[in-house]
């Protein structure tokens, strides 16, 4: 039977303070340092389980906490964190295990290792929009890593003890990660205690604040920040598909997904068919919340991001955008902003400027494959996009040329479907990479091993410096780095003279 130490988890921010906290959770991670990775994988595998056997209860509190549909807190945060555990626990030991590596001739009889050693204590600062996937996905990473963990999830979404139950069923793993609920102010101070590295998923306003503040502080951070996707559809697609795609794409969650369609770019020949057949699938959608898994759009979370919304909406209108939306008026206190299609956008809104992050999508025509990548790469931001076209040369090419962290062709957001392949922005959606093997490699820092024999050998460019070792160092130089048959033979031979010489003292 193992016995774990450290277990005591801050049910809330006032039993211990972040500094606390912190310290704990560095006790547990000297502590837990004995673990194998075999253990901890266990211990995932047993959380994969709770989550598994306990889907429908956890849906409510997702549905409770955010406003989302039962389908998009099933399909997105349940199904999507259990595919990423599972990865996890299938790659984890291959991933953090201790390489070797090539050792070159000049340092014959030696070999080069890289060991992936844990940072420590990594602080994981969370968003609202998927609370349960951006925190456990992240945590169990870094807990697989050998590090001890602390979350600090939204103040728009604690879901308090949620966490704390679902770890309770895999003691070791309780007691590495440790959940502190609070907002800015508490994810400052956990800050100032200087955590080993920081995860932050959140705006890119936010992640701008998190990285000057820990660069006083030289912690280390990786920020998964915002972002203005755009859906790039070439005339020769197919059509049905490609609208349903982008309804999709546009709508999940809200469209309260940092990698959600944003912009809706179609080739100019095919705009009107799209947009007609665009607008008829809008009107079949389901806007509801409280529902039993048949709705589409569920709610906005915050009153906050609500607001947000409707202004981008109101200035474009003023701007002289049109808007096509389906859905009620709903009252201000749902809080479930109706799907919205708008057409006639400049770059003068905000709408095609900033981060809406709501159930609405700018349709915008394009021309030339040469104007959509200049248009795509002016955004700011650069998290995800994708290419649509039955040409694939085509679609290859333009998703190597767009600044984006990927691009789903023929798709949308699939990426994020792939546990395997890493996740995380450029420009100001931020760097670093979270998920795959990037993702879990993030958790921890490379230590460089090199070995040699006890012998009573002195290496070549050791002292004595000597007029003669000069000169045979630049006959090496001249023997590695030729390029033809002779480079081997010259090798030899000046090896050994350098060897025999690194044995003599001054004088000999
Ligand atoms: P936010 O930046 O407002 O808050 C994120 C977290 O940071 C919260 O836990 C908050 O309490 C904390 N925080 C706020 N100020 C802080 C400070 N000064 N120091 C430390 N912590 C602080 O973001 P949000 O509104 O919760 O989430 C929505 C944003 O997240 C959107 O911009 C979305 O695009 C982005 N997002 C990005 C990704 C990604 O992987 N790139 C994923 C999901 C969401």
């Amino acid at each position: 039977m193992l016995k774990y130490s450290s277990s005591t988890t801050a049910q809330d921010g006032t039993t211990l303070s972040p500094d606390q906290v912190i310290q704990q959770a560095r006790q547990s991670f000297q502590h837990n340092q004995i673990y194998s990775i075999k253990q901890r994988i266990a211990e995932v595998k047993r959380v994969i389980e709770y989550i598994r056997l306990n889907r429908e209860s956890i849906t409510d509190e997702l549905t409770q906490a955010t406003g989302k549909t039962r389908t998009d807190a099933l399909v997105s945060e349940i199904l999507g964190v259990l595919d990423n555990l599972h990865w996890n626990c299938s790659n984890a030991k291959r991933i953090f295990a201790e390489k070797k590596v090539h050792t070159p001739i000049t340092l014959l009889g030696k070999s080069s290792h890289i060991r992936h050693e844990p940072y420590g204590v990594i602080l994981l600062i969370v968003p609202w929009n998927y609370p349960l996937h951006i925190s456990l996905t992240f945590a169990i990473g870094a807990f697989l890593a050998g590090n001890s963990v602390i979350i600090k999830p939204s103040e728009h979404t604690p879901m308090p003890g949620l966490l704390e139950r679902i770890f309770s069923t895999a003691p070791l793993l309780a007691s590495c990660i440790h959940v502190i609920y609070g907002d800015g102010a508490i994810g400052q101070q956990l800050i100032d205690a200087r955590p080993d590295k920081i995860f932050f998923t959140g705006s890119t306003v936010t992640g701008k604040k998190i990285l000057r503040h820990a660069s006083e502080l030289v912690v280390p951070v990786d920020v998964e920040l915002g972002g203005k996707d755009p859906m790039i559809v070439f005339e020769d697609v197919n059509l049905q598909r490609t609208v349903a795609g982008a309804l999709w794409g546009a709508m999940t969650n809200a469209g309260q997904s940092c990698t959600s369609v944003e912009l809706l770019y179609i080739q100019r020949s095919i705009f009107t068919p799209f947009i007609t057949q665009f607008k008829q699938a809008m009107e079949q959608l389901v806007i509801n919340t409280g529902d039993q898994g048949n709705a589409d759009v569920g709610a906005i979370t915050t009153n906050f991001q609500a607001e947000i919304i409707q202004e981008h909406l109101d200035d474009a209108k003023r701007k002289g955008a049109t808007l096509f939306s389906v859905g009620q008026a709903i009252s201000a206190s749902s809080r479930l902003i109706p799907p919205t299609l708008i057409t006639d956008v400049n770059e003068d809104m905000l709408i095609v400027q900033e981060e809406t992050f709501g159930p609405v999508v700018c349709a915008i025509p394009f021309d030339s494959e040469d104007e959509i990548i200049r248009l795509v790469n002016q955004s700011p931001y650069g998290l995800s996009a994708s290419v649509w076209s039955k040409d694939l040369k085509r679609a290859k090419r333009v998703s190597h040329a767009l600044q984006t962290g990927a691009v789903s062709i023929n798709n949308v957001m699939l990426t994020e479907g792939n546990p395997a392949l890493p996740f995380g922005g450029v420009k100001e959606s931020g760097f670093g990479r979270g998920k795959g093997e990037e993702g879990l490699l993030a958790f921890t820092r490379s230590k460089a091993i090199i070995i040699d024999k006890q012998s009573g050998k002195k290496e070549p460019n050791w002292y004595p410096y000597t007029l003669k070792k000069y000169q045979l160092f630049g006959e090496l130089i001249d023997a590695l780095f030729r390029q033809d048959w002779l480079k081997y033979i010259k090798l030899a031979l000046v090896g050994g003279k350098l060897e025999k010489t690194s044995q003599q003292n001054r004088g000999d």
